[in-house]
Formats: C-alpha cells, sequence, structure tokens
C-alpha cells in the first residue's frame, strides 16, 4: 500500500473502525480486547456515551473561539482539576509534550527571577517528555534525540530512581532550578521507584528552593490506582503535566501549578490557539466527571491488582519472567529476552499489549475493564509467554 503518510510509525496491520468500552473492531468486523488503550489515552474505554454526549452537545454551540475572550468550559475544567489535583492553576495545551514545554517555561522564568542566568533542570536517565525539541531534549533516549542535534540547553542527566544522584548534581551545579520527572516511567519500562522517591525529591526542592516538576501525562487520570500518581505519596508538586486521558481521545493537555509556580507566567509569556478550547474542554469535563462520580479509580486498583496476581500464577514456573509489576492499571511485565514480536502474535489472537525497551510488556487496559476481559487478557497473554521462543 503506497502510504503519503510519513513513515514515523512502524504501524501494525491493522485498521480499527469502532469501539466501545475495551473492544475494538477493525475493518473486517474482526473483535479485538484493547489493553493499551490507545497508550493510557482511552482510560473510560472506547465510545464513552459521557464523552460522547459532552462532544456532541457542544459541537451543536460551538467548537472554537481562541484565548482572546473567556471560555466557560475551560474554567470549569480547571475548577474541577485543582479540586481533585490540590493544585492551584493550570495553564492548556492540545498535547503532552506541550504541556511540559509549559512547565519547562516555567522552571526558566523561574530561574530568571532568582537571578540565574542560565538555569538548568535535571532529568532522568530512560525518561520520556515528548518530541518537540525541547522536550525530546528532557527526555533519557539517545535515539529519540539522534538526528536532531542540536539539542535544547538547560538540562543534567541522573539516573532514575536515585535520590544521591540528584544531592550530588545539586551540590555541584548552582543553575539547577527545577527537577522533572515521571512518577513511574512509562516508555522507560514501567519504571516504579522507590516508594518514598517522590516524597524524598519533594524534600529535596523544598531545601534548595527548586520546582518539584513531575511529568504524569501517562500516570495521570487514574490510571495507577489515585487521581494523580503523586497522591500516592501525600505530597504536592509545584508542577504537574497532563494529558493522555485527560479527555479520552479528544485531544487536551494540561501543565498545572502550585506554590511557587503558580504565578510566574503573566499576559504575553505563553499561549496556545487551540489550547483548551470548548470542544477539548467538554470531553476533559465528561472525563472528570465521570472520575469522581464513580469509583473507577479505586477499581483500578483492585483490578491491576488481580490481573498481576493471575498472571503470577500463570507464569510463576516461567524462568524467563524476570518480574511482574504494577501500580494501579500501569502494568509492566519483564523479560529476560526480546519479545516485540508478541505485539503481532497478541494482534493475531484478538489482543492490543504493547513491549518498551525490548525486553518489557506494557499493558494499560482502560479502567472498565470487566471481569471476563481480565480473564480473557490474562489467558492469551500467558500463553503466548508461554509459547514464545527464548534465545
Ligand atoms: C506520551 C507522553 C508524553 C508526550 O505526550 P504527547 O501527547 O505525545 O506529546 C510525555 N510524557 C510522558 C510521560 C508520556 O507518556
Amino acid at each position: 500500500m503506497i502510504s503519503h503518510i510519513m513513515p514515523t510509525y512502524a504501524r501494525l496491520a491493522v485498521t480499527f473502525e469502532r469501539g466501545e468500552g475495551a473492544w475494538l473492531w477493525d475493518e473486517n468486523n474482526q473483535r479485538y480486547l484493547d489493553a493499551l488503550s490507545g497508550i493510557a489515552v482511552c482510560n473510560l474505554g472506547h465510545a464513552h456515551p459521557a464523552v460522547h454526549d459532552a462532544i456532541c452537545e457542544q459541537s451543536a454551540k460551538l467548537l472554537h473561539t481562541s484565548n482572546l475572550y473567556h471560555v466557560a468550559a475551560q474554567e470549569k475544567v480547571a475548577e474541577k482539576l485543582i479540586q481533585m489535583s490540590g493544585m492551584t492553576n493550570v495553564f492548556f495545551s492540545n498535547s503532552g509534550a506541550e504541556a511540559n514545554e509549559a512547565a519547562i517555561k516555567l522552571a526558566r522564568k523561574f530561574g530568571h527571577a532568582k537571578g540565574i542566568a542560565i538555569p538548568a533542570i535535571i532529568v532522568m536517565e530512560k525518561s520520556f517528555h515528548g518530541r518537540t525539541l525541547a522536550t525530546l531534549s528532557a527526555t533519557g533516549n539517545a535515539k529519540i534525540q539522534q538526528g536532531f542535534e542540536p539539542l535544547v540547553e538547560g538540562f543534567v542527566r541522573v539516573p532514575y530512581n536515585d535520590i544521591d544522584a540528584i544531592k550530588t548534581t545539586i551540590s555541584e551545579n548552582s543553575s539547577i532550578v527545577a527537577i522533572l520527572v515521571e512518577p513511574i516511567q512509562g516508555e522507560g519500562g514501567v519504571n516504579i521507584p522507590a516508594a518514598d522517591y517522590l516524597n524524598q525529591i519533594r524534600a529535596v526542592c523544598d531545601q534548595f528552593d527548586l520546582l518539584m516538576m513531575l511529568d504524569e501525562i501517562q500516570t495521570g487520570i487514574g490510571r495507577t490506582g489515585k487521581f494523580l500518581a503523586f497522591q500516592h505519596n501525600g505530597i504536592v508538586p509545584d508542577v504537574c503535566t497532563l494529558a493522555k486521558a485527560l479527555g479520552n481521545g479528544v485531544p487536551i493537555g494540561a501543565c498545572l501549578a502550585h506554590s511557587k509556580a503558580a504565578n510566574l507566567f503573566s499576559a504575553g509569556n505563553h499561549g496556545s490557539t487551540f489550547g483548551g478550547n470548548p470542544l477539548a474542554c467538554s470531553a476533559a469535563l465528561a472525563v472528570l466527571n465521570t472520575l469522581s462520580n464513580s469509583d473507577l479509580i479505586t477499581q483500578a486498583t483492585e483490578k491491576g491488582n488481580s490481573i498481576c496476581a493471575a498472571f503470577q500464577e500463570k507464569l510463576q514456573n516461567n524462568s524467563h519472567v524476570v518480574n511482574i509489576r504494577h501500580l494501579g492499571l500501569m502494568i509492566g511485565i519483564e523479560l529476560d529476552a526480546s519479545c516485540p514480536e508478541l505485539v503481532g502474535k497478541a494482534l493475531n489472537d484478538g489482543l492490543l499489549i504493547n513491549v518498551t525497551q525490548d525486553k518489557i510488556i506494557r499493558l494499560l487496559p482502560p479502567l472498565i475493564i470487566n471481569a471476563t476481559q481480565i480473564t480473557q487478557l490474562v489467558d492469551t497473554l500467558s500463553t503466548l509467554i508461554q509459547e514464545h521462543i527464548f534465545q
């Protein structure tokens, strides 16, 4: 097939036509179980009625007016986000990378206000923050950066889950103004840090007057069993970025700020034509209302636990399974050998999964996944892993 799309993705040979909950159907009416949710986007599943109704109603009224005027839906989403997160104010973008761009600009503004001429941000090895020039420079993956040099300056990299490396860097570099980190690394391999890692980062940021900036683009919106992953730690960061599941498939991102980051931007400092437009905000509001009026977030914990317990049992005698780790419905199954072929094999068996970092099966099923679907997921994937040829 001749495609006119730039080949930036190695796509699987399937085209989906419709979905409902955790199910997707392709052009030939073949059904698939979606254990990836469009990469942590459709947390409420496909064709969720609340989101569907909200965008239908909004599109009949108004799609866009620009940020030259007040946008009522934006105020409502911001209010809801503040309520659910404990942060204090919001900048709306259209994607995760753009939410992180806003965070990076906040850090630089914060640094300049402190008299630091060339501010630097601590970022992590194996991190992923997006594909714009600044966010790919912040990303800890040489493959993503290669060919796009010169990179944006002002990032200092340390190993993930290593608080001492952070402390050493701060003591050696007086230009550090912020730490940007994922509560759990997604693309990096579902890397779950020590339970008090975020608390330690919070303490360091308080001690040295740095911005604690969390990229919750993948971990946020209920995925880990809390609305935001930092809520497991009882702390509040200074900056938190969201996107992916915020609109359940309608593109919207947000950069949330708190305390010393809350009042850094003034008129003219940042902007976006589409950011927080009425259509996107109507979807986000439906998502946030659905989550706060249900126990879906609690269910993420229960379902994650039951999925992983079932995998543990099925795979306990497989010596190639290094470990099975998760927080809520963010799940990683690490094998001791390369396994990207499992993605195509699972597809043939009607199951959508992902493999990241070559050896780690990543599952991000929708929060609405039911017991029958959980059984199908565990049975299908366990069988594929048992049959996988390890070399
Ligand atoms: C997906 C992702 C991004 C980038 O989001 P886009 O909407 O693709 O720009 C950034 N950070 C993390 C942790 C992500 O998972």
